[in-house]
């Protein structure tokens, strides 16, 4: 009987396919996007997505507890009401015993579970909590798991949700109150959203002695006219408040049969640039507002913000190579963490005085230095043929 359980949610897990398709979850998310070609016959390949996980590369089960929602965010495929969406459920049980059978058979090696809502977010959220503790206690799988949290749990619920896994997700989908109510006109952004961000940043504040899991969450981008120095601002407030792991930006893209079918699609180059400016507030500790925003708030598509602050800056005041402090070096566009500890490390050696000495030392393109620095007191001289 169990076995014949097994092989009906197999089956229907590889019916509904790549359902978390908008959710990215690991460290590549452009990468989790490319659509899988439809194939003749259905098979596991759609669910599964090669992750980036903070425990390395790994093949994880990304899916759905149940397609069907009660609520109608605008944007969602599975919006309450929207008739082209086939609605699945499984239960804890089902869903962690497919689980145990693809672990076993090396299949995946760790679990993305998100879920609509039906019968309410506390409802839900206890049953992702049990597959979650089906998994761990009675399978004894100690991998890689990443929960979704759903709108307005109860505190105790976060907390063991995080007790359970590695990573949760709190999507906060727009960067104001305002732009959520055009988005996600049932969700309340504060205390249904921002608020259970917090409490996991307080929940690991309380228990430091545990293994607790990381946050993170997502943005919709473009759909009703939230610009990227909200999207930024904000982004800058969890980083800091809510010691968020990541950010994810996922361009809108108009699914028919929703509110917002005839509404454009996003530009990916938008979504690119806002990542590169998180990346510069998370790891660069770059403030808001020295990203280089445009009158109307946004960034430039066309060129890297890095690059857009270094013609501002720099061009006029080339940073010295051979005596910046990191933090200065940090700001060269072209130059990430590795390339400054390399030039630390190669300028006590003895001077850098041209572009191929910075070559010679790993700087991927270091033509695309010449306008932003000095090399021992000279502007160097491009040498394109060197490179
Ligand atoms: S609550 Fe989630 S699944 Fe339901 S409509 Fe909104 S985004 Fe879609």
């Amino acid at each position: 009987m169990a076995g014949k359980i097994v092989s009906e949610t197999l089956s229907k897990l590889a019916r509904m396919g790549d359902v978390t398709l908008y959710e990215p979850a690991g460290d590549s998310p452009h990468n989790e996007r490319v659509r899988r070609k439809r194939k003749q016959e259905f098979n596991f390949s759609d669910c599964i997505a090669n992750l980036q996980t903070p425990r390395g590369p790994k093949p994880v089960l990304k899916t759905m507890l149940t397609t069907a929602c009660e609520r109608n965010c605008h944007y969602c495929v599975f919006r309450a009401g929207r008739t082209k969406t086939k609605r699945m459920t499984f239960s804890p049980d089902a869903m962690a015993g497919a689980f145990d059978t693809l672990q076993r058979a090396k299949q995946v090696d760790g679990l993305f579970l998100s879920s609509g809502i039906i019968k309410g977010s506390v409802t839900t959220q206890d049953k992702i909590i049990d597959t979650a503790d089906i998994i761990r206690s009675k399978q004894r799988y100690r991998g890689y798991i990443h929960l979704k949290i759903m709108p307005g749990i109860e505190y105790d619920q976060l907390y063991r949700a995080m007790q359970l896994a590695d990573r949760i997700s709190v999507n906060l989908e727009a960067p104001t109150s305002a732009r959520l109510h055009k988005l996600a006109p049932k969700k309340i952004f504060v205390q249904e959203l921002l608020c259970m961000l917090q409490w996991a940043e307080q929940i690991r504040r309380d228990h430091p002695q545990e293994r607790l899991a990381s946050s993170v969450t997502q943005f919709v981008v473009g759909a009703v006219g939230d610009t990227d120095l909200e999207l930024m601002s904000m982004s800058d407030k969890l980083y800091a408040q809510a010691r968020l792991a990541r950010v994810y930006y996922s361009s809108f893209s108009p699914v028919p049969g929703t509110p917002f079918e005839d509404l454009p699609a996003s530009d990916l180059l938008r979504e690119f640039r806002l990542y590169q400016s998180s990346f510069l507030l998370r790891d660069y500790q770059w403030d808001v507002e020295e990203l280089p925003f445009q009158r109307d708030g946004n960034l430039r598509t066309d060129i890297d913000p890095k690059q857009a602050w270094a013609d501002e800056h720099l061009v006029h005041a080339p940073i010295e190579i051979m005596r910046a402090e990191r933090e200065e070096l940090l700001r060269i566009p072209g130059v990430g963490r590795i390339g400054v500890e390399a030039i630390l490390r190669a300028r006590r050696r003895g001077a850098l005085r041209d572009l191929a000495q910075l070559k010679q030392i790993g700087i991927r393109s270091p033509q695309k230095l010449a306008n932003y620095v000095l090399l021992d007191g000279a502007q160097p001289a491009r040498q394109n043929r060197l490179f």
